[in-house]
């Protein structure tokens, strides 16, 4: 098994990127947190620089040119959340307008795009992205924006970017591809370079990896793109504040080192799971038995620590799993150096109806894992002695 090889040079970039010590007067190697809200100005007042700090910050800018740095991208932009990155691209949408949808999307998108977005006259069709003839017939006359997870959550599902970008594409130039990596982070997965025109990040999660600050971020080439987001974005007021860029920015020094271990403790974990007499099945893309493995290694760099699978039983053995963990703390959200476990049937998909989350496969004998930074043996006893009560009860 081997995903795609990194080339060298990122973890290069995600320490230097954006961070040159002349940008600032005292020369400080480390960024500055830049809190005045507001810039003295030249007189006649120039076109570039910082004036308001809703328009732009010191510190907000190097994380957003580093973020850029990371996924090869011509520019990057930061948001208060990630679902206000997701704010940001809808808001590019007028009344008439059409998106094609993944159906297996984080709830909050799905609740965004179906409470909200279709308030305002834009509509939405939500399809199985990895079935590329249903998806090809979603399309229609006034479709403008494809949306799509890789991997899809919580059933870990890869969708074939690249083939998603070459039927996008070939509709026409009006389509913009946003492909959501929160999952993936740009040190596993740079859909810009599968095709896809737009980025979009809950820096949340495993960018900020350290479960202490919430931001979005959006990554593209387009100058147009760009344009209009960074528009939307001061004109929105859908902004992060400089401590909170400044944490991002620091974290992001580590990522290489981070996504490396989550990705060995999640691979030791999931395969000491599938060998387990009470485990059923396990979703995680680098074993051979997960149905979209190959595609996983043609277009990933490699795996980060997220993954499901399901136990013999029912719900009563889930609560007895979840009651027996002594390490995993039963949790929502995922990506931080802390292991999680929690059950997408009664938690984060709590909301999805309970016909929808049968189809797909949500049902409450699914745990799904974000597997942290500390050392494999102790995450695996605890799996282990977890599983022995829940085989028990
Ligand atoms: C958490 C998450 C979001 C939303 O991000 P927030 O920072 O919580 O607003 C979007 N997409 C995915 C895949 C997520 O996991």
């Amino acid at each position: 098994m081997s995903f795609r090889v990194q080339p060298k040079g990122f973890a290069t970039k995600s320490i230097h990127a954006g961070q040159e010590p002349e940008q600032w007067k005292s020369n400080a190697v480390i960024p500055p947190i830049s809190l005045s809200t507001n810039f003295k100005q030249n007189f006649p007042p120039e076109k570039d620089g910082f004036k308001y700090s809703r328009g732009g910050n010191p510190t907000r800018k190097v994380l957003e040119t580093c973020l850029a740095a990371l996924d090869n991208a011509k520019y990057g932009l930061t948001f208060s959340s990630g679902l206000g990155a997701t704010t940001a691209v809808l808001s590019m949408l007028s009344a008439g307008d059409h998106i094609v949808v993944g159906d297996d999307i984080y709830g909050g998108t799905n609740r965004l795009i179906r409470q909200i977005t279709s308030r305002f006259g834009i509509s939405a069709t939500f399809v199985d992205p990895t079935n590329l003839e249903a998806f090809k017939a979603a399309f229609k006359p006034e479709t403008k924006l494809v949306w799509i997870e890789s991997p899809t959550n919580p059933l870990i599902t890869i969708v074939d970017i690249k083939a998603i970008s070459v039927i996008c594409h070939q509709i026409g130039d009006h389509i913009t591809l946003a492909v959501d990596n929160t999952f993936l982070t740009s040190y596993f997965q740079r859909p810009l370079e599968l095709g896809a025109d737009l980025v979009c990040y809950s820096l949340t999660k495993y960018m900020n990896g350290h479960t202490d600050v919430v931001m979005g971020g959006l990554t593209m080439n387009s100058d147009k793109l760009y344009q209009a987001l960074k528009f939307l974005q001061n004109s929105c007021g859908i902004v992060p504040s400089p401590f909170d860029c400044y944490q991002v920015n620091r974290s992001l020094k580590t990522l290489s080192l981070r996504m490396e271990k989550h990705q060995s403790n999640a691979l030791a974990i999931a395969k000491f799971l599938e060998s387990h007499a009470f485990v059923d099945k396990v979703l995680h893309p680098g074993l051979v038995s997960h149905p979209q493995h190959e595609i996983a290694l043609q277009q990933t760099y490699g795996y980060s620590g997220v993954f499901s699978f399901y136990i013999k039983g029912d719900l009563k053995q889930s609560t007895a799993f979840f009651k027996a963990l002594k390490l995993f703390t039963l949790a929502e959200s995922l990506g931080g150096y802390e292991s999680l476990a929690e059950l997408p049937s009664l938690m984060t998909h709590a909301s999805v109806p309970l016909e929808d989350r049968l189809k797909l496969g949500i049902t409450d004998s699914l745990i799904r894992l974000s597997v942290g930074l500390e050392d494999s043996e102790d995450l695996i006893s605890d799996l282990q002695q977890a599983l022995d009560i829940a085989a028990k009860a």
